[in-house]
């Protein structure tokens, strides 16, 4: 969470003293808005034999997008699955030291070590497990509830906040870049990018294809920081923040000029990894239809899932996830 200066708290009691607001200075993961437009995009690269199942329940795999993120607040075990501090194990590319199957790198480091530094490649793997039954077994539910979360899982590790155990520039004075990267910048600007991606491809190695992303991210982890804090030193702090209201609550956000100048810096950085995340979420898809045997959807009588049927989730959570807080 950014630290509020005393002049922030004044300004707080002044605007819920005369105008009801609640201030917050929270945001939500890739944004909740990144991760259901990645899902939602996913939909249109399935291939001909499946775009029917996918595109009935579009609203489904969009809006359980998040879900994970929901589980973050109320299971413990949740948080590891979201992210790797991948710089534990590695300084720089290619990886050679952190072994990349589960059993040899839990041989090597030992579960308490492994899962404090997050678990992300390999629950994206069991995730893929998870699908790939559900297709065998024709478990229309559970089909839609793993594709919707291994979505937001591999979104997840396209992030490049999320391979590094400085994942909210707590290490460097950058407080606060993490809902900067994955929620401002995507809200801001993702409407102008270019979400054609192509078509689902078939993934033969899946676990060597994940680690790929991890890399990749991690590639993007230098010029993350660097431009934010070359930008810092040109913005004063006043000139870095706004306000802005959003619902009933009044948020302190990175300023439009400040967005829109790290934007620039990170040349299309924010664009290609989201591209990349909808690609990927939709032959991760298509891999574990495929594997499965290609189970035929189209002749299932598909009605439409209220989106509602499996959230199981309370509408009030606690004020803070268990472990780690990215905000
Ligand atoms: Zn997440």
């Amino acid at each position: 969470m950014i630290k509020k200066s005393k002049p922030l708290y004044y300004l707080n009691f002044i605007l819920f003293l005369f105008f009801g607001l609640i201030p917050n200075l929270k945001t939500h993961a890739w944004g909740f808005h990144a991760h259901k437009k990645i899902n939602r995009l996913a939909v249109f690269c399935m291939p001909y034999e499946t775009f029917g199942f996918f595109k009935t329940h579009i609203d489904y795999l969009t809006e359980h997008a998040v879900d994970p993120d929901k589980r973050r607040y109320l299971v413990k075990g949740e948080g590891e699955k979201h992210f790797i501090d991948i710089d534990y194990y590695e300084r720089v590319l290619p990886f050679d030291t952190i072994p990349r199957s589960y059993s040899k790198a839990m041989e090597k480091y030992g579960k308490d070590t492994l899962h404090a530094n997050g678990i992300v490649p390999w629950n994206i793997q069991w995730a893929l497990k998870n699908l790939t039954t559900a297709f065998e077994q024709n478990q229309e539910q559970k089909i839609l509830k793993y594709a919707a979360e291994i979505g937001h899982y591999i979104g997840d590790a396209h992030v490049p906040l999320h391979v590094t155990s400085n994942y909210n520039g707590q290490l460097s004075n950058q407080h606060g870049i993490h809902g900067f990267l994955e929620t401002r910048l995507p809200e801001l600007f993702s409407e102008d990018y270019d979400f054609f991606v192509g078509s689902a491809n078939y993934i033969n190695q899946p676990l060597n294809y994940t680690w790929e992303i991890i890399e990749n991210s991690f590639a993007s982890l230098d010029s993350v920081f660097y431009f934010e804090k070359k930008l810092q030193e040109q913005f004063p702090e006043h000139a870095k923040y706004t306000y802005e209201i959003k619902g009933n609550q009044l948020q302190k956000v990175y300023s439009k000029a400040f967005s829109h100048q790290y934007h620039l810096y990170l040349n299309g950085m924010v664009e290609r990894r989201m591209r990349s995340a909808i690609l990927c979420v939709a032959s991760f898809w298509y891999t574990a239809w495929v594997n499965a045997g290609q189970p035929n959807l189209k002749l299932k009588k598909l009605p439409r899932i209220d989106s509602s049927e499996m959230d199981l989730f309370p509408t009030q959570f606690p004020s803070q996830m268990i472990g780690r807080q990215e905000y």
